[in-house]
């Protein structure tokens, strides 16, 4: 399923990414920590349903048949693990503090759990990843860090950022001809922050 915004078609698993988008594939990684939103207060992965359904559309995850499924809940705690990771990876793009070992624990739990394959395809490419459709979550949650591995490789790892407002950290993709974009939405979160650092400076200045 497909929708079309701003004579752009996105994938419908990035509907709710609506502005500065990433190329494809990286949109999906982009997508995949956009579930939430702080500045809107909605997270896709805080209602098992909504998640398991996000999931499978991105196709990171194919759920069980028979329901409730059993193994879920520890899928969506890694989910939710997993996606705090890569926002901190992303954040290293401007400058946050390089990730601690707690950080970087759920992405080495799916380097534990899942099994990258090599394949030789028949035009003669050789490509690692998951099987596709990912039949488990570890197997999905790999394929973005391939994803990931393959855009620090050609440069437009760079230009995927989180927004400067503390409140809000969305994943946006700087498409500037300067690469110093620093908000998701200059409107919005950019006023915002100058506004409060402007009032913190007035209210720090003697009267
Ligand atoms: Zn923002």
């Amino acid at each position: 399923m497909t929708v079309t915004l701003n004579d752009m078609t996105l994938p419908s698993w990035a509907s709710h990414v609506e502005d500065k988008l990433a190329p494809m594939p990286l949109l999906l990684v982009q997508a995949f920590v956009d579930t939430l939103d702080r500045d809107l207060g909605t997270d896709i992965f805080a209602h098992p349903d909504e998640a398991s359904a996000w999931l499978a559309d991105a196709s990171l995850r194919v759920p069980d048949p028979g329901r409730p499924e059993p193994g879920f809940a520890d899928d969506l705690r890694l989910a939710r693990e997993a996606r705090d990771s890569i926002r901190a990876l992303i954040g290293r793009n401007t400058g946050t503090e390089p990730l601690t070992a707690d950080d970087l624990a759920p992405l080495e739990k799916i380097l534990g759990q899942a099994q990258p394959r090599l394949e030789v395809t028949a035009d003669g490419r050789a490509r690692l990843g998951p099987a596709l459709p990912a039949e488990t979550l570890a197997d999905g949650l790999l394929g973005l860090l391939l994803i990931i591995r393959d855009a620090q490789a050609d440069g437009s790892w760079d230009r995927l950022k989180l927004c400067g407002n503390p409140d809000c950290r969305w994943a946006f993709y700087d498409r500037s001809h300067s690469r110093r974009g620093a908000w998701c939405d200059m409107a919005s979160c950019g006023n915002r922050v100058k506004n409060r650092n402007l009032r913190a400076r007035r209210a720090a200045t003697p009267a």
